[in-house]
Order: C-alpha cells, then sequence, then structure tokens
C-alpha cells in the first residue's frame, strides 16, 4: 500500500495544462542518467521525450549579457565567460595532483583543477541549476560522486571522461545517456502511468498523520483518512518522505540518531511558470535556457525555456519561462509575498530578456520549502546512521532523497534497488 499526504501521488512533479500551455510545478527535464529511469519507461509502455537540438545551448550571464556555454575549442577560446589565464591552464588538468581532503567543497576542488573563473562561470551557475546549492559547501564525494571518483579512480576530469567514455559498457549501461528528457504531456504523464501500474487500489492519498508503531518484527502503521483511523499491519515499511517528516513518522527511532538525519538542509525554490508572446522572444534565446552565476548579484538563479525543448508546452505564438527564485542564495524569498514576486519577475524579464510586461500572459507561482537536499560535510555522518537504522530495525527502509542522489534518475534508480532487495 503507497500512502500519500496530499490529494494526489507524484510529490514535486506535476504539470498543469491550461489554453495550450503545458507547464510544471516542480521538475521540468530529467537527464536519462541510468538505465534503470530508461527501464522505468520501458516498463510503463511510455516513451520519454527527448528534448530538440536546441537544448543543447546553454547560456551563462555575465555583466547583464548571455553567452552560450561553449561546446568545442574554438568557442571555448573565444568565450569572455573565463579568464584567458584559466584557459590556458586548461590542457594541464590531467597533470594536476588528486586531491587528499575527502570532504572538499565542489568550489574547492574545481579552483584546484580548473580555475577560479571556471568556479565563476560554470562549476557555480551548474550547480545552481541542479542544487540550487552552494558549491563553497556542497562536498563533491557526496553531491557529485561521479566528478569526484573520476579524479581519485583516473586522477583527472578530462583524462578520466575520456577513458571513462573508452570502457565496454553492457547492453543495460548502453540505456543510459546525457539525454535530457520529459514525458509527452509533461511529467504528470509519467505519474499518472505509474499509478495505473500500482494500481490505484493501492494507493491512499489523504493518509495524514502517519505513525509507526513497532512491534518484535511487526510494524503498525497508524492514519487518519477522511476522518476515519487506519491501523495497518506490516513486515516491511519503506519511507520515501524527506528527513523533515521522519520524526512524525517514526517516534520510536531514536532522538540523537533523528537529530543527524534532519541536520539535513533543503534549498527552498519558488518556480514560476510564464506564458510570453513569441514575437517578445529574440531568436537568441532559443536554448535550453539561461542560468546566473551568482556574482552576478541577479534575483533569479535563471530560466528554462521548455517549449524551445518540448512539444506542445505552449500554442504557437507563444513561448513558455520556467523561472527560478531563491534558493540557498536567498532562502528568504519563500516568505515573499506572490505580488513582489511576480514585480522581480516582470523587472528581471525585461532587463535580461527584453521582455516587456505587455507580452506576458500569464504566471503561476509553485513554492518548494524542501525542493532539494543539499549533500554537505554532514552526509556522510547520516548516510551512517540510516544504515545503522535499518540495521536495528529489520524491515524498515529510510529511503528517499536524503541519501542516493537528488535528481529523478537517483530517486527510480534507489526504487529499483529497494524492489530488487525486498521479498
Ligand atoms: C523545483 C524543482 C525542480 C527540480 N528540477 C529537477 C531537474 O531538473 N532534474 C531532476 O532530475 N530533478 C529535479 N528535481 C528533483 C526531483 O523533482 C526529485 O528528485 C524527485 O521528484 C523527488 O521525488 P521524491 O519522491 O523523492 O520526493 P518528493 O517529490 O518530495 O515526494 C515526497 C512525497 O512524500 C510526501 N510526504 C511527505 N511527508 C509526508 C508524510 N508525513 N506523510 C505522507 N506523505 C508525506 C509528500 O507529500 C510527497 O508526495 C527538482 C525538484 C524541484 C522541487
Amino acid at each position: 500500500m503507497v500512502l500519500e499526504k496530499n490529494d494526489r501521488i507524484g510529490g514535486a512533479m506535476c504539470s498543469h495544462a491550461e489554453d495550450g500551455f503545458v507547464y510544471e510545478e516542480g521538475p521540468n527535464t530529467g537527464s536519462m542518467s541510468n538505465p534503470e529511469l530508461a527501464e522505468l519507461f520501458e516498463l510503463l509502455d511510455l516513451e520519454p521525450e527527448n528534448a530538440k537540438r536546441s537544448a543543447e545551448k546553454r547560456l551563462i550571464l555575465k555583466n547583464k549579457k548571455w553567452y552560450p556555454l561553449p561546446g568545442e575549442a574554438f568557442s571555448f577560446f573565444m568565450t569572455p565567460l573565463f579568464s584567458l589565464s584559466d584557459k590556458l591552464k586548461i590542457p594541464f588538468e590531467p597533470f594536476r595532483k588528486k586531491g587528499n581532503n575527502p570532504d572538499e567543497s565542489i568550489a574547492e576542488m574545481a579552483s584546484r583543477r580548473i580555475g577560479q573563473s571556471f568556479v565563476d562561470y560554470a562549476v557555480n551557475p551548474f550547480i545552481s541549476g541542479i542544487y540550487a546549492g552552494d558549491p563553497e559547501k556542497l562536498v563533491t564525494r557526496y553531491a557529485l560522486p561521479k566528478l569526484y571518483n573520476l579524479e581519485q579512480q583516473y586522477g583527472s576530469f578530462i583524462g578520466g571522461a575520456f577513458k571513462k567514455s573508452q570502457e565496454p559498457k553492457t547492453e543495460r549501461d548502453k540505456k543510459a545517456s546525457k539525454k535530457v528528457f520529459s514525458a509527452y504531456g509533461g511529467f504528470s504523464t509519467l505519474i499518472n502511468r505509474l499509478g495505473e501500474k500500482i494500481g490505484y487500489e493501492n494507493i491512499m492519498c489523504n493518509a495524514l498523520s502517519i505513525q509507526v508503531e513497532k512491534s518484535q518484527d511487526r510494524y503498525y502503521v497508524n492514519l487518519l483518512h477522511n476522518g476515519k483511523s487506519f491501523r495497518l499491519e506490516s513486515q516491511q515499511v519503506i519511507s520515501t518522505v524527506g528527513s523533515y517528516s521522519l520524526p512524525e513518522i517514526f517516534p520510536f527511532i531514536d532522538p540523537q540518531d533523528m537529530d543527524i538525519i534532519t541536520e539535513l538542509r533543503y534549498a527552498k525554490i519558488i518556480q514560476i511558470a510564464v506564458g510570453v508572446e513569441r514575437k517578445a522572444v529574440s531568436d537568441d534565446f532559443i536554448s535550453f535556457g539561461g542560468l546566473i552565476p551568482q556574482k552576478e548579484d541577479r534575483r533569479i538563479l535563471g530560466a528554462l525555456l521548455p517549449s524551445f525543448c518540448f512539444e506542445g508546452r505552449a500554442p504557437e505564438e507563444y513561448t513558455t519561462f520556467a523561472i527560478y527564485m531563491g534558493g540557498m542564495r536567498h532562502p528568504e524569498y519563500i516568505d515573499m509575498p506572490d505580488k513582489e514576486i511576480e514585480k522581480i519577475i516582470k523587472e528581471e524579464l525585461d532587463e535580461l530578456f527584453h521582455i516587456p510586461e505587455s507580452s506576458i500572459c500569464f504566471m503561476k507561482i509553485y513554492r518548494h520549502p524542501y525542493a532539494i537536499p543539499q549533500y554537505e560535510k554532514s552526509s556522510g555522518k547520516r548516510f551512517e546512521i540510516v544504515e545503522k537504522i535499518e540495521q536495528e530495525n529489520p524491515g524498515l527502509i529510510i529511503a528517499g532523497n536524503l541519501r542516493n542522489g537528488i535528481g529523478i534518475a537517483d530517486r527510480v534508480k534507489q526504487a529499483f534497488t529497494i524492489a530488487e532487495n525486498i521479498q
């Protein structure tokens, strides 16, 4: 039985279709970075919607101007995003010494290997795009384990990435790719199909005040549903909620252990879906979207352009933007009134994309107070404690994004691993 406190399943993933527009409350895209995700689509008999080629162009803001992230050698040397001295040092990256501080932050590691201008105008906006986080605080081995392992195993990002690409791949490995995807009609298509596959008779939405009791080798799950109390008995309980919900659900877990888990900080994100007249958007912006480095000191983190990447996201004469605010840069924005957010979005669209207010046809504001967990230094201890709790409580699995990664692909991989391990 799946228990969900909301009146719908899907959590952060939720699409809306209105007046010919399709827009998301949460994630707009994912990356097909592991085979499990491709297999989930196969299991659900669903085609992922791969992003169009325009999504390969990604913009970075510098001095109020957008520049494409360079993809090949010539544009790399011409781009004003990075300093000449850092560019000239890149060929020597494979010869730099390996780091020996396992708790090195992403910013420290990147500055050591590739130079500060890359940290400021590539790593910082990239981390903002994934974690809405601070690269000075995120620890590489937890937050970007693949990157960390490139240095540890191969001694270099560039050399390691090349060697890894040459390694033989199994048929299963080949299902993973760098492809950016969504689902036709938005991510709710995936969620709805998942709901059908699980069977809605096995899902209870509006399950409130969930509290689990443990008695010998059994768990008793108490909850309220439509004003009635329910008590379910099970040998196994799997939690996929965020760390903030765990103390209430599992009162039998040692509070000292729980404190370590709830130390986890989350980026608070506001996502604003905006519909804009197509004629007001310059063709220069036909791209995945743009990210804004912290140094630029803007009030938005960046903007995606979903209707340039996927079909059917806007009527022909319109474009959609998904704009992000807040994150670890501005956690206080989550409490900002809608009117103020709308004012900022109008000003930023005007200043950064030259879009006049008169071209904006709608704006929807979605707040995510627990959007993205930050895999900071405390993560190692959290992972250990979760394992200890699971060993002490056979049949209990503490999953979700407090461990095993933060993206859609990570969540699906974790689900596959759990499904393989439970009887
Ligand atoms: C704005 C935003 C943008 C994102 N962009 C991307 C992206 O571009 N690419 C990417 O890969 N990932 C992205 N993500 C992350 C991605 O959305 C998550 O990895 C994924 O959706 C998390 O799924 P989840 O089920 O682990 O958690 P959630 O979606 O948070 O679901 C947790 C569920 O638990 C329920 N719950 C919580 N407490 C209780 C309780 N006490 N009782 C019962 N139920 C409870 C909640 O109601 C919710 O339904 C983004 C996330 C956000 C918020």
